[in-house]
């Protein structure tokens, strides 16, 4: 489903990701670890083409990224992204926040994409707050009104960008179940991440970064009893 190749990115002279290559397959989950600074809310934005790359390429369901030709809103319409700050439109309520994009972006009709977005309200338990405004919600139930969002769009995959770690400690666990749930309908997911129980409980690959570069890319039950890199273990050491 997603094929990075040889991916490398600069700013300037600053090399922000070196020669990346790792997939997904359709239905697996991955998790991707690392220190801060490595490098993996670029990499994850580079997958829906939100950050440019200068050399290798991403296929997204076969459609590559980095060739200029491709229409990087149709791609992304269908890659759901989900980030560290929801990012709703506060001025707008929870209903109208599931509904926009699906008629901006799909053109669905006003009253199917309601539809749609209340189906998947419910989904994550917060049907009763539709008329709300997110400043009327929790950070944890926010975060389950933008994954809703995502999933009204029909995504083909989702992207997670430490989509708990703004969130109050009792917080966490609503939104990892919200995601541990799609995981084991079979959705195909990348996900930046240090809750390392989710993935231990839900992933089928961990990759860690460090400095711009892919250091590990195992299954997770490799990764978690015997990373390779010393710099893994370092990092598995501070946060487990
Ligand atoms: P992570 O998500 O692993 O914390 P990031 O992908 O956000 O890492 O950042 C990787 C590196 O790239 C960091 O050193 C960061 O300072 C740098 N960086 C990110 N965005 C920019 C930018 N727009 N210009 C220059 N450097 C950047
Ligand atoms: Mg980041």
């Amino acid at each position: 489903m997603i094929t990075i190749d040889k991916v490398s990115k600069h700013y300037g002279n600053f090399q922000v990701l070196t020669d990346c290559s790792t997939h997904v397959n359709k239905g697996e989950v991955v998790v991707v670890c690392g220190p801060s600074g490595s490098g993996k809310s670029t990499l994850i934005k580079c997958v829906n083409g939100l950050e440019p790359f200068q050399q290798g390429d991403i296929h997204v369901n076969g459609t590559s990224v980095g060739a200029a030709k491709t229409n990087l809103s149709k791609l992304r319409a269908h890659v759901g992204m989900v980030f560290q700050h929801f990012e709703l439109f506060p001025h707008m309520t929870i209903r109208d926040n599931l509904t926009l994009a699906q008629v901006k972006v799909l053109k669905r009709d006003k009253d199917e994409a309601a539809e749609k977005g209340l189906y998947f309200l419910d989904r994550v338990g917060l049907k009763a707050h539709a008329h709300k405004f997110p400043g009327q919600l929790s950070g944890g139930q926010q975060q389950r009104v933008a994954i809703a969002r995502a999933l009204a769009m029909d995504p083909i995959c989702m992207l997670f960008d430490e989509p708990t770690s703004a969130l109050d400690p009792e917080m966490i666990n609503e939104v990892l179940d919200v995601m541990t749930e799609l995981a084991q309908e079979g959705m195909t997911m990348m996900c930046v991440t240090h809750e390392m129980g989710f993935a231990k409980r839900v992933a089928h690959r961990v990759i860690f970064m460090d400095h711009g570069k892919i250091v590990e890319d195992d299954s997770k039950e490799a990764f978690f009893a015997n990373p390779r890199s010393e710099r893994a273990q370092q990092f598995l050491a501070k946060i487990l």
